[in-house]
């Protein structure tokens, strides 16, 4: 054996005996993901009115909360990140703005994945009734006839759905059929079948017609992605802030919900 077989030999060694220490150091989730320090000034920026700074290590709220960025854990199993996320969790998976419609990998769910006490701060608490506070009629393609809904003014999610309206508003007639009627707005519950809030419970979740939907959760034990959405619609609605359940491998595809923290401009 030469030298370089040799180095080439150790290196190979190394790496394997590498592997398998990463393999047993994070079997699971909850590990900061790359990029967390852009999206966390992303989360400062996308809700000015309820928080005050954040760095990597806390998210300072205006009434003097501190979320920690990590709760230390990276061994999560995926649903004890949806269940018990901290803020970095958040962003364990970045959302593909723009990208073309796909079955998404196992579990791939951005944005899914929300931290209640901070969103609880942001919209209050329909169960309370400090969510409902914020709420305001919000016309739907007025000029279709598409009727209204009740939708948070909370950091400006009401003007950004005025926004989505009027732009859905200008596209051609084949479109309205996804659009209307309405699928629904606010719902003061939980998601079905957890104990984590919806964000229709914050009324700043909208669906679309129900009849041109996939929803996971109506496909039993088997999941099988599709989706009858259009690319325009979608790109609408993506473009002021909204992401999109289509986007996730627990689908929901007449789901759209107002998370401007997840785009990178
Ligand atoms: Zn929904």
């Amino acid at each position: 054996m030469n030298g370089k077989a040799r180095t080439i030999l150790a290196a190979g060694l190394a790496a394997w005996l590498l592997a398998g220490t990463a393999a047993a150091a994070t079997p699971g989730y909850g590990a900061p993901p790359e990029g967390l320090a852009a999206a966390l000034a992303r989360l400062a920026a996308a809700y000015p009115d309820v928080i005050a700074s954040a760095d990597m290590s806390a998210v300072v709220l205006r009434d003097g909360t501190r979320l920690p960025v990590s709760d230390g854990r990276t061994d999560k199993s995926f649903e004890e990140m949806l269940d018990h996320p901290d803020i970095d969790d958040m962003f364990a998976f970045a959302y593909p703005a723009g990208a073309e419609a796909a079955a998404p990998p196992l579990n791939f769910d951005p944005g899914r994945i929300r931290v209640e006490a901070l969103f609880g701060k942001i919209y209050g608490d329909c169960k309370a009734g400090t969510a409902q506070k914020k709420f305001r009629k919000v016309q739907w393609l007025p000029k279709l006839g598409g009727g209204s809904l009740m939708f948070t003014t909370a950091e400006g999610a009401d003007k950004a759905l005025e926004q989505v309206s009027a732009e859905l508003e200008q596209l051609p007639a084949k479109f309205r059929t996804y659009l209307m009627p309405l699928g629904g707005s606010f719902a003061c519950r939980t998601i079905a079948g957890t104990e984590r809030r919806s964000m229709h419970a914050s009324g700043a979740a909208i669906d679309i017609n129900v009849k041109h939907s996939a929803y996971w959760q109506w496909d039993g034990k088997k999941l099988r992605w599709r989706n009858e959405i259009p690319p325009e619609i979608v790109g609408v609605f993506e473009r002021h802030g909204f992401i999109w359940g289509g986007r996730w491998y627990h689908y929901d595809t007449m789901h759209f919900e107002y998370r401007p923290e997840m785009f990178q401009k």
